[in-house]
């Protein structure tokens, strides 16, 4: 049996519907070797994800029982994970299903969580968490005073990758709670028609406000996102018009998003929306009016009216392309 280091950091890895480690696989590994020994644990009993893992820089692999149970097996993998590793730290994906295990988890064994990490780091005293807050206005750190902190991370704000590492595979054995857990006995996927990538973890997301006008003239958003391989967002005055689903809405009660880009397009960077996008590593915005607060976050700024700069911006994409 495996002696895990005193630094190791438990890192809870999703598998995605289509079978391989879902996307952020990659940046909580990253994370959790950029603060101690990464050891991850899959609910899987394939040796191809455990292979996956170790390319992205877990030093062990934990494989527990695959299960349809919803949540509860997880939760009873992870106390059997803590259990046998012992780690300062255990990273989860801040995913709707990450989400539910770690908090879940936080209250069966009454250890500290701490949700929507943007990034992870160390002090003399131990592990720590940072959050944005307030719409990013303010850095925010949490840490446990003792036990594992369970930490659930923001998809798409980590930017460190770990080193591959030899693959190293425990099968770890759960012993079931008992918890009555509903299970999936069937699903149907959704057929998406985009080839566009998904809003929550995108590198790029370009997003219209209420200066686009109309549903008609939101076309101008996807047409530009499309050229630059983005995913589509909007504000919530978008979405309360009626032109875009509200499953693009970015913000403090729609998605918060860290890519690497973010154009804002006639949006006028009200807090709210803030919240969502603030952790953007570089933000453009467009908008006519030099006054919009977008522009006190905003990298680079084009005072502009949106139906000049933007379809002079996607002809100039489209002829860099042809
Ligand atoms: P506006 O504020 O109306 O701004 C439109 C901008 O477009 C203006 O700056 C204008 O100068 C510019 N413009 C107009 N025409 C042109 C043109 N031709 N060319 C260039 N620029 C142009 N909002 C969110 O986005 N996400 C949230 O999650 C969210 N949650 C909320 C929660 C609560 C509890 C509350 C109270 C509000 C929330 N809101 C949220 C709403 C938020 O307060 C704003 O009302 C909203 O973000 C405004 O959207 P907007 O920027 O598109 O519209």
């Amino acid at each position: 049996m495996t002696n895990f280091p005193t630094d190791s950091v438990l890192v809870l890895l999703d598998v995605a519907p289509d079978g391989g480690l879902a996307r952020s696989a990659a940046e909580l590994l990253g994370a959790a070797a950029g603060i101690g020994s990464a050891v991850a644990l899959i609910l899987s009993d394939s040796e191809a994800h455990a292979e996956a893992a170790s390319l992205l820089g877990a030093e062990t692999v934990l494989l527990a029982p695959p299960s349809t149970g919803l949540t509860i097996p997880v939760v009873d993998a992870l106390a059997a994970a803590v259990e046998l590793v012992r780690p300062q730290a255990v990273l989860v994906s801040n995913s709707v299903d990450g989400r539910d295990a770690a908090a879940r988890f936080a209250a069966r064994t009454g250890s500290a969580l701490s949700v929507d990490a943007v990034s992870v780091g160390r002090d003399a005293e131990g592990i720590i968490a940072r959050h944005s807050v307030y719409g990013g206005a303010y850095n925010v750190d949490s840490a446990a005073t003792f036990g594992p902190l369970v930490i659930t991370v923001r998809q798409g704000s980590v930017e460190g990758r770990a080193e591959a590492k030899p693959m190293i595979i425990e099968r770890l054995e759960v012993e079931s709670s008992g918890v009555r857990a509903a299970s999936v006995n069937a699903f149907e996927a959704t057929v998406s028609n985009t080839s566009r990538p998904e809003l929550r973890g995108a590198g790029r997301v370009v997003s219209g406000g209420r200066g686009l006008g109309s549903r008609e003239d939101f076309a101008l958003i996807e047409e530009l996102a499309d050229l630059l391989g983005a995913a589509v967002g909007a504000s919530r005055a978008v979405v309360d018009a009626g032109y875009v689903p509200q499953s693009y809405q970015v913000g403090q009660t729609g998605v918060s998003v860290s890519p690497q880009l973010y154009l804002a397009v006639g949006i006028s960077g009200a807090v709210q929306h803030l919240a969502g996008m603030q952790t953007a590593k570089t933000i453009v915005a467009i908008n006519k009016d030099a006054d919009a607060p977008i522009f006190d976050v905003a990298d680079f700024g084009v005072v502009g009216d949106l139906f000049t700069v933007v379809p002079q911006l996607i002809e100039s994409l489209r002829s860099r392309k042809a």
